[in-house]
């Protein structure tokens, strides 16, 4: 296995071979995932696309170690994945950033507060300020004259800003979004995934976004294209396929 990722001339940070996924016992199991494919480099952009139904959020889960992949491979930053126990499904997601659809911020945190806490979890920040770490996370993403405010005061588009600096603020290898634009306007949803890409790109992070939303497919370094549970086509023929 070792020799493998050698043998990628870049380096691979998600490599997925012959994956499949089941959901439900008995009668009741239906396959959601078949046979997925996918090699995703350093520092890459990813947009995965395709219908409602068609397993992106499954596939992005337990890309993000926040499902048990059942058979086939699926190796995160050098580690299987596939056959983990909790523990080390745990310490993978510290690598990781996520965003979700909805900003799933703390209602009862300030914004410094909800970026602090991804910070908290990080043993290397204990003896740093903490607080002005997010602070600092906070003014890359235009918010600085928002720090102290709760989640109910801001618009929808800087409840995005904010997931995003969380999600960011410990340099995660790999970030993980699902459909991160869907609650937003044109405009605010075009501002939130170009700050996404100017971050990573600073910081050499790993990006996978699922979106429905065609106005953002230019951001990509490459389109993946799921259907019926399959990786349908990869690269250039994906773009072609949702315009
Ligand atoms: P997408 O994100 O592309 O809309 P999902 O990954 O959410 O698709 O769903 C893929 C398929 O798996 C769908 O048929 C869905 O009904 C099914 N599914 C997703 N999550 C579960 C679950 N927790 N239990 C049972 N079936 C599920
Ligand atoms: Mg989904």
């Amino acid at each position: 296995m070792q020799l493998e990722s050698h043998q990628l001339g870049e380096e691979s940070v998600i490599s997925i071979q012959d994956l499949n996924h089941y959901f439900g016992e008995g009668a009741l199991r239906k396959q959601a995932l078949f046979d997925i494919n996918l090699e995703i480099n350093k520092g890459e952009i990813i947009i995965m696309t395709g219908p409602s139904g068609s397993g992106k959020t499954t596939l992005l889960t337990l890309m993000g170690g926040l499902r048990s992949a059942q058979s086939g491979s699926l190796r995160i930053l050098e580690q299987e994945i596939c056959g983990a126990s909790k523990k080390q499904l745990t310490s993978l997601r510290r690598n990781i950033g996520y965003i979700f659809q909805a900003h799933n911020l703390m209602t009862f945190l300030t914004a410094k507060e909800n970026v602090r806490m991804s910070l908290e979890l990080h043993d290397k920040y204990l003896d740093q300020d903490i607080d002005a770490l997010a602070v600092n996370m906070l003014e890359m993403v235009g918010l600085g004259n928002r720090v102290d405010y709760y989640p109910e005061s801001l618009s929808g588009g800087q409840k995005q800003r904010v997931a995003i600096a969380r999600a960011l603020a410990s340099h995660p290898k790999i970030v993980l979004a699902d459909e991160p634009t869907a609650a937003l306007d044109k405009k605010s949803g075009r501002d939130v995934v170009e700050l996404m890409q100017k971050l990573a790109k600073e910081q050499g992070c790993t990006i996978l976004l699922v979106t429905h939303d065609n106005r953002i497919l230019d951001i990509a370094d490459r389109i993946v294209y799921m259907e019926d549970g399959k990786l349908v086509s990869d690269g250039i023929d994906a773009a072609a396929k949702v315009k």
